[in-house]
């Protein structure tokens, strides 16, 4: 499977999450072997938690599968650029590699913001690859947004 299918993945999973009343984003974390072993999207209402941002639910649901608090050589799909609680979770499970969608100039923490992964307090970076299907991820977003208003 190639990075953009990993990504179509977690398009579907933001999907899933705007059709369940959830901001549309969804997250998937891939082992070294390349399975998908978590895929989740946001679910903040549903769960009554303001940290169950897609990444957190596919970082936990992974630790658990693996039975272990880190994921090594493992890489994290997600639609939207991280926030910074998201990147900061990113770092403590040793993500090897993070590939995101959208730019997000309101609450994103990698890019822009607090730029998590720059700061020398954060001990583990991994490498960042972003713009993967960039333009349905953000339409995504936009859709939500609109029919909300
Ligand atoms: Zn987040």
């Amino acid at each position: 499977m190639s990075f953009r299918s990993y990504m179509d993945e977690a398009l579907s999973m933001a999907r899933e999450a705007g059709a369940r009343g959830e901001v549309p984003v969804g997250a998937v974390v891939v082992s070294p072997s390349g399975d998908v072993v978590a895929r989740d999207g946001n679910r903040t209402r549903e769960l009554c938690d303001p940290t169950a941002h897609a990444e957190v639910l596919v970082l936990r649901a992974a630790c658990a599968a693996l039975g272990s608090d880190r994921l090594p050589g493992h890489d994290l799909y997600v639609t939207l650029e991280p926030c910074p609680m998201c990147a900061a979770a990113i770092s403590f499970a040793r993500i090897g590699r993070v590939y995101y969608g959208a730019s997000d100039p309101k609450s994103g923490g990698v890019e822009r913001g607090a730029r998590v992964f720059s700061q020398p307090q954060c001990h583990h970076v991994p490498e960042v690859y972003d713009g993967i299907s960039a333009e349905p991820a953000a339409a995504l977003l936009r859709d939500f947004f609109k029919e909300r208003r």
